[in-house]
């Protein structure tokens, strides 16, 4: 990891990377979170020569409470600094295939465990809350399925009994591609694929998929249904004749799986979407979209705001 890389001052400086995130969360000037006012005539910083208060605080005259820029946020009661919390936010989303766990536990000086909790933050920040459905008239959806599962030999003694892979269904709109990746609990059907299909994609879209007969239903239901036929050396085609092809799912696919064999270790299955999410994340604010990676971890900080953590939060 590139030493220069953490020489802006977001990394260095506890009060930079503070006014940086307020700059993020709070591109209109601080509203409260307790009573979301936002008249700025109502809203004062609290700054004494003293310090005696934590700094980054402010008060609401509307309801008298006072906040800082993570209350509200995933990053609540976290005693990380915000300086480790932008690194690891930068190093999540300057690596096309992530990092580990490991790496930003080396990297920032946090403990495994820490980093780990860390990372799982930041995949909530970048979730996007109210998916709207990709594609539309004239657009294409590539829709097609996968199979994840640790497969190492180590993994396999870990869990003996558990050799069920996790399910996943990605769609990519074409031209514009955005991605939409499922982790399917329970396994793939055809009421599965098409319930998935139709909430996430509009039916105006032409569906790509290969010969599966997962999608032979669902894809009348489409502006039109193409498929190519994969899995099949001989005489088996990449494109179809009409220009069909699921390339770019498949690449996705391809770009997760060698993150996670990389850097991902230990997922459980559990943690399936989660990850997904991620690599999602990465793959619409990709850098072929013009989104350099300050710009890609400014817009993952952004999303920290009205996250639900459905686990205990570390330290
Ligand atoms: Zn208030």
């Amino acid at each position: 990891m590139s030493k220069a890389l953490f020489q802006n001052a977001i990394f260095q400086n506890e009060d930079r990377a503070r006014e940086a995130l307020e700059a993020v969360r709070w591109p209109d000037g601080p509203y409260c979170p307790h009573c979301r006012n936002s008249d700025q005539d109502k809203i004062a910083k609290i700054e004494g020569e003293k310090r005696s208060h934590r700094p980054g605080l402010f008060y609401c005259n509307e309801c008298k409470g006072q906040f800082t820029v993570t209350v509200g946020t995933v990053f609540e009661r976290s005693k990380v600094p915000l300086t480790k919390w932008w690194m690891a936010a930068h190093l999540m989303n300057s690596a096309k295939n992530g990092v580990s766990a490991h790496e930003i536990h080396r990297t920032l000086g946090v403990t495994y465990k820490t980093a780990w909790f860390m990372m799982h933050r930041l995949r909530e920040a970048m979730k996007d809350l109210a998916p709207t459905p990709i594609g539309g008239e004239g657009q294409t959806i590539q829709a097609d399925e996968t199979y994840y599962g640790n497969t190492s030999k180590r993994a396999k003694h870990y869990r003996k009994g558990h050799s069920r892979k996790a399910a996943i269904v990605a769609l990519v709109e074409k031209p514009s591609g955005r991605a939409r990746a499922v982790h399917m609990v329970g396994g793939v059907s055809s009421p599965d694929i098409r319930k998935l299909l139709v909430t996430n994609a509009s039916r105006k879209s032409e569906l790509h998929t290969d010969e599966s007969a997962l999608y032979k239903k669902v894809g009348k239901e489409f502006a039109a249904h193409k498929s190519v036929l994969h899995g099949w050396n001989q005489g088996g085609y990449y494109v179809g004749k009409d220009g069909q092809t699921t390339n770019a799912v498949e690449n996705f696919f391809g770009t997760f799986k060698r993150g996670m064999r990389g850097t991902y270790i230990h997922c459980g299955e559990q943690h399936v979407q989660r990850y997904l999410t991620e690599f999602e994340f990465r793959y619409n604010n990709r850098s072929g979209l013009g989104i350099n990676d300050g710009e890609r971890t400014a817009i993952a900080m952004k999303g920290i705001e009205g996250k639900r953590l459905t686990y205990r939060p570390a330290n």
